[in-house]
């Protein structure tokens, strides 16, 4: 029910973490994919593009649709972080980390979306965060970039319903890509850290990217044809379990 066979689809930040793991398991479900990233690295079909120039995005989904003869599936997965609260980023740190986090899918989704609009299975695939309504420490700016994702994925699923595009996101929790483990490196004790952070989980471990990838190959997939405007949690029940403290 998840087959992918004959799709084609654009995977933003899809050299590393949940892109690269995304982008591998739609190809091993049949989906010819494009790779869209700063350094696309040796991705078979990998086209360097930064989602925060315009110019650069237009151009690139504009080479990745013709190689592919099209675009079915769009992954807007692009994203960076930022630490702190309202005190600690200036005005720069939040330009950038939003047009890189939202207006990057906005970006993205513009110059995608006249080849959606020709697809018989259109979707798009955000990856947000459970940031965008978990009241993290910490992470103001982060997110707030992740609130105007998961906002912005319901509003394009509205918009676009009737030209049967669909758009969901997924909520990932802690999960372990390189971004975590620069995060972890930077600790004094990168080992301790690590089994702090996956004592943190109510699984006891981090998320897997492949289970994030897991999670957005279904999304995109035509098995989920009746499913538009939702977030998909995958973070081993960070959200919605309320634990006891042991
Ligand atoms: P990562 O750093 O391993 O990979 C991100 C990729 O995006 C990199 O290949 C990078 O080159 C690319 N990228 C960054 N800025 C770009 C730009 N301007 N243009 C094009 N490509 C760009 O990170 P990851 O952990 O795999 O994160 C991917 C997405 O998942 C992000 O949107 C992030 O917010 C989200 N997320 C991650 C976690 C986590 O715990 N790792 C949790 C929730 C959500």
């Amino acid at each position: 029910m998840t087959d992918l066979q004959g799709l084609r689809a654009i995977v933003t930040g899809g050299a590393s973490g949940i892109g690269l793991a995304t982008a591998r398991l739609l190809a091993e479900r049949g989906a010819r994919v494009a790779v869209l990233d700063l350094d696309p690295g040796d991705a078979p079909l990998g086209f360097t593009a930064d989602v925060s120039d315009d110019a650069s995005v237009r151009a690139a989904v504009a080479a990745a649709a013709g190689a592919l003869g099209g675009i079915d599936v769009l992954v807007n997965n692009a994203g960076i972080g930022a630490a702190g609260t309202v005190a600690d980023n200036d005005d720069a740190q939040w330009h950038r980390v939003l047009d890189v986090n939202v207006l990057g899918i906005v970006r993205t989704t513009r110059a995608a979306l006249p080849h959606l609009r020709a697809s018989a299975h259109a979707a798009i695939v955000n990856t947000c965060s459970i940031a965008a309504t978990a009241g993290l420490p910490q992470r103001a700016l982060y997110s707030a970039s992740k609130g105007a994702v998961l906002s912005l994925t319901l509003a394009m699923a509205a918009d676009h319903v009737r030209e049967g595009i669909r758009v969901n996101c997924v909520n990932p929790g802690t999960v372990d890509t390189p971004w975590v483990g620069r995060l972890l490196d930077a600790a004094d004790d990168p080992a301790a850290e690590r089994a702090a952070l996956n004592a943190r989980q109510p699984t006891g471990r981090l998320v897997s990217a492949q289970e994030v990838a897991a999670a957005i190959a279904y999304l995109a997939s035509p098995a989920a044809a009746s499913t538009t405007g939702t977030a998909l949690a995958v973070d081993g029940g960070m959200q919605g379990l309320r634990l006891r403290p042991a």
